[in-house]
């Protein structure tokens, strides 16, 4: 764990590593890493000129590039507005979007998918439906953008109504930028970097770049295989080995990335 504000970004090694690897895995969270943290989270679009770079490092073809995130996939389409589509793993890991365009969704098993059930039909008796998400593995309220009041107000009622659930059948209640999301056991983000890294050549180069604590799962997952990086402006304890300052600094990566994939 790195506990102070004195990582570095990816140096000349990292990429000269990057350049010579015979096959390379970019995976990138989404909120807070690709896109800015704005007040409606409906209007959080990518940071200008991420999305071209993207296309471009997926055109190179000599990169598996994956988009890892706790949004369900029907949020994170729209407001990535590619195409072709990346490759996918959404709502932390329960729903996949391959590459040809099909779609995975793992099943929770039956006495968590009850209790489920049971915490989102309490909630939204209580809580705004505009306030609330519901996906596939999980459940979320969210106060991003509200005054103060507001927020204290839903974080009270959902940590009323769902503390009683978390560690029922495994369920687990965690805070997130901007919310409380109470979460099915089993997957995660390092589910979906695991995932991916079993399916990669031993010599892959694999990277993931995520801001939030849900993607300190990816940062672990990656074990000696990969480099996490974080991204985000403030500084916090992380296991990830490089930090990034968005978005000029993810640019300037994103570049570099894309220039050492030659055709
Ligand atoms: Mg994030």
């Amino acid at each position: 764990m790195n506990t102070t504000a004195e990582l570095q970004v990816p140096d000349h090694q990292f990429f000269e590593t990057l350049r010579q690897a015979p096959h390379r895995l970019l995976m990138l969270d989404y909120d807070g890493t690709l896109s800015p943290f704005v007040h409606d989270r409906f209007q959080a679009f990518p940071y200008p000129g991420v999305t071209d770079l993207l296309s471009e490092i997926i055109n190179r073809d000599k990169s598996r590039l994956v988009i890892v995130t706790g949004r369900p996939l029907q949020e994170i389409i729209p407001l990535l507005n590619m195409s072709p589509l990346p490759e996918i793993w959404g709502s932390h890991g329960w729903e996949h979007l391959h590459h040809d365009g099909t779609i995975e969704i793992y099943p929770m098993s039956i006495p968590v998918k009850n209790a489920m059930d049971e915490a989102r039909e309490k909630i939204s008796q209580k809580v705004l439906l505009a306030r609330l998400d519901i996906k596939p593995g999980s459940l979320a309220v969210h106060w991003r953008g509200l005054p103060e009041a507001d927020e204290n107000e839903i974080k009270q009622t959902a940590l009323e109504i769902w503390g009683t659930y978390d560690a029922k059948e495994g369920l687990m209640l965690k805070a997130f930028d901007g919310g409380l999301e109470l979460r099915a056991p089993g997957r995660d983000k390092g589910t979906a970097t695991r995932h991916l890294l079993e399916e990669s050549p031993s010599q892959v180069f694999a990277t993931y770049l995520g801001d939030d604590l849900t993607d300190e799962d990816a940062f672990a997952a990656l074990g000696d295989r990969g480099e996490g990086i974080l991204v985000r402006t403030e500084f916090r304890p992380t296991q990830a080995k490089w930090w990034l300052h968005p978005p000029e600094e993810l640019l300037d990566f994103l570049r570099k990335w894309r220039d050492c994939c030659q055709k």
